[in-house]
């Protein structure tokens, strides 16, 4: 054992001057209260259940446990007083993936070489992650993830035995934005532990909950003063809920927890609101407490700066195995040299994404240095809200903890998930086929052009409230200021599409595509589906097939919906069961298998396979097709149900009103009909809808309620 046959907390922040603190901890003392004063040995918990629970975006500084007044996380406060909480814990990189991925091999981002959430991967040899180490020792392992960023594919559904990581993908949505509901997660982690619970295991739990969009439940969105400190209110409570299984199981007490958070949000407080751009403190110090078997040094507390690279081999350490070389970390309860310490994060976002310079930090005990083309200083202990730049004064300082941070290597080897063959392809359709370069050289610093960024978040309401004319406005703008600006271009060719101006929508998908093909998975999608609204079938497929390797069911998916355009629906079958076998895209797949049966007039069978649906959450467009099949079926008042079923689950869409109206024209029921147009139109009013009315009502032989409703619809003189 690396550091003797004993483990003892750096510094403890009981009320002991720092020198007494010291010596305690020498006497390896964990705990502040008399009766846990327990010698934790190394190894003293071989065979113990391990939990991994990391709530998403969580700010150390919004918890209670960390001071935070306004807000109730009972559950957490719980395993706090049971736990050890370490006061200045902080994320390796304020992204999702890449900060996943440390803590799981105890390895810094250069090192994992994911660099980012899209384009990288857990390395396909990486064998002595976590679970990796633990599975070796006979334990179960398992995971359960809420977010599309930490789905299977990216290597993390290798590290496991079992990962659970069955989302619902909308197809067209921004692939960031996918994410299911914590208590869904809670759930299917619970089950897992039923099978699993009552012999060694290793198990990780993740809830996105205080991401973005922040929708959090009642009573939890009116209790709380923000709607983000309702979402952390809420997911307090999936975590009591989770823990409550774990008590009532007996795992409880046998058990080491960890809760932890990956990275935390800006929230404004430097400009930025999200995270992953900004490595001040708001986004990279994060809670993290451990709770180890029978809470030994229970309510114990570390103040000395840690990083979440530390987990590994803390929990090789506690469980008594040896730690694998190349680890980054070290164990958290090991001996007080960690004082000094200084804990690196980075963030290639900005560089990536924005053709930004990329930004590394060190932070101390007392001091954080950012590393940017205008460098920054930090006194945390006067300043923890970092208002004051100090580098000016502290010259010296600064340029110790710059030679401290170039040890670090700051080399960013670029995404890279195009294949040979995914080039050749690319190269086949006219696409660019260099390699993709990453930005270098004198870039500009992050700071000084954030508001760019937050004029591209400010686009994201104008489209989800469907105003995509001045969206594609705003976003041209930001584009001409920086051209480099991916998420915006793509941002762009949805709105142009949502808008119907699909040419145009084209166009930046291909400039986006050429420019960065390591994009693949994410754009040929949506071209080709841009390329199907405008029948250009030959073209939309080719671009289907680009992603057919990165991108299974999405792409099997569009290859149904094209075949489906050009009336093939045996291929369209074919494609839909091809898609459906990908659990992602399993929905959206079935509803265009029921689509092609129905065009094989193949009704009982295809209300059969939308019956399989009815187990998950309701897909859009359920009634729908349901509707399509039991009009078949010539069973019309079903049908009419379904498409108001479907009308009540989503009444800002259009189809359902027209399926409906053209239902009851067909049955010579011009009222109702006509009552059902009144209807879309009162709830989504536009001159687009006053017109589809119109047509409609023309097209089954209705000329005469097609004039009046010209009429009516006309504005007043
Ligand atoms: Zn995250």
């Amino acid at each position: 054992m690396f550091f003797g046959r004993r483990l003892s907390s750096a510094v403890t922040s009981c009320s002991f001057p720092r020198w007494q603190a010291t010596v305690l901890a020498a006497l390896l003392v964990l705990g502040c209260r008399g009766h846990e004063r327990k010698l934790v040995q190394a190894g003293s918990y071989a065979g113990s259940p391990i939990l991994l629970i990391s709530i998403d975006t969580l700010r150390a500084d919004h918890l209670p446990a960390w001071g935070f007044q306004g807000i109730r996380t009972p559950n957490i406060d719980r395993l706090r007083r049971d736990g050890v909480l370490f006061r200045n814990a902080y994320s390796a990189c304020p992204l999702t993936l890449p900060s996943h991925v440390t803590l799981l091999t105890g390895k810094l981002p250069a090192q994992t070489g994911v660099r980012d959430n899209l384009g990288y991967a857990v390395s396909p040899t990486e064998s002595a992650a976590l679970p990796q180490l633990f599975a070796k020792q006979g334990y179960a392992t398992g995971a359960a993830v809420s977010a599309y960023v930490l789905r299977g594919e990216t290597g993390l559904g290798r590290l496991f035995a079992w990962y659970e990581d069955r989302l619902p993908f909308e197809p067209g949505a921004p692939l960031g934005e996918i994410q299911r509901r914590g208590a869904e997660t809670v759930a299917v982690a619970r089950d897992w532990l039923e099978q699993h619970g009552s012999k060694p295991f290793f198990f990780f739990l993740h809830l996105y909950e205080p991401h973005a969009p922040y929708t959090p439940p009642e009573p939890y969105r009116s209790s709380a003063p923000t709607l983000y400190d309702g979402e952390i209110e809420y997911a307090d409570s999936l975590v009591g809920e989770f823990v409550d299984t774990l008590v009532r199981k007996k795992i409880y007490d046998r058990a080491i927890i960890v809760l932890m958070s990956d990275h935390g949000e800006g929230l404004g407080d430097h400009g930025e609101n999200e995270h992953g751009i900004f490595v001040y403190r708001e986004a990279i110090h994060v809670p993290l407490i451990i709770k180890l078997p029978h809470n030994d040094g229970a309510g114990g507390s570390i103040d000395a700066p840690v990083g979440l690279v530390d987990i590994l081999p803390t929990l090789t350490a506690l469980t008594g195995l040896s730690t694998p070389p190349g680890v980054s970390g070290k164990p958290l309860f090991g001996p007080p040299s960690q004082q000094g310490r200084s804990i690196f994060s980075e963030s290639m976002y900005a560089r990536l994404h924005l053709g930004w310079a990329d930004l590394r930090s060190l932070t101390n005990e007392e001091h954080q240095y950012i590393e940017a083309p205008r460098a920054e200083l930090y006194d945390l202990r006067k300043d923890p809200s970092e208002k004051v730049n100090v580098l000016g004064h502290q010259r010296r300082l600064g340029a110790a903890l710059r030679r401290e941070i170039d040890v670090y290597d700051r080399n960013l080897t670029p995404p890279s998930t195009v294949s040979a063959e995914e080039r050749t392809k690319l190269a086949s359709l006219g696409y660019l086929t260099q390699p993709t370069t990453a930005p270098a050289g004198q870039l500009p610093d992050p700071k000084d052009r954030i508001s760019e960024f937050n004029a591209y978040e400010r686009t994201s309401e104008l489209m989800n409230g469907g105003d995509y004319e001045r969206a594609i406005v705003a976003l041209r703008q930001i584009l001409e200021k920086n051209p480099l600006f991916t998420d915006a271009a793509l941002r762009l060719a949805r709105a142009y599409e949502s808008a119907g101006h699909f040419t145009e929508a084209t166009t930046v998908y291909r400039s986006v595509l050429a420019r960065d093909p390591a994009l693949t998975e994410q754009v040929a999608i949506g071209l080709g589906t841009t390329y199907l609204n405008l029948r250009m079938y030959a073209e939309a497929r080719s671009h289907a097939e680009l992603a057919i390797k990165s991108n299974s069911g999405g792409a099997h998916l569009l290859l149904a919906q094209i075949d489906l355009a050009a009336s093939d629906p045996l291929s369209a079958e074919r494609d839909a069961r091809a898609a459906a076998a990908d659990p992602h895209y399993r929905a959206p797949a079935m509803l265009a298998l029921a689509q092609a049966l129905i065009k094989q007039k193949r009704c009982s069978q295809a209300l059969e396979v939308l019956g399989g649906l009815s187990d998950g959450p309701r897909p859009s467009g359920l009634g729908a097709r349901r509707a399509d099949a039991l009009v078949c079926l010539e069973r019309i008042p079903e049908a009419i149900a379904a498409l108001r079923d479907e009308i009540a689950a989503a009444p800002t869409k259009r189809d359902a009103y027209g399926q409906l109206a053209a239902i009851y024209l067909l049955q010579r029921q011009p009222d109702e009909a006509e009552s059902v147009l009144g209807q879309m139109v009162s709830r989504i009013p536009s001159e687009s809808n006053d017109q589809f009315a119109v047509m409609t009502l023309r097209h089954f032989g209705y000329a005469a309620a097609a004039e009046r409703w010209v009429r009516r619809a006309q504005p007043g003189p």
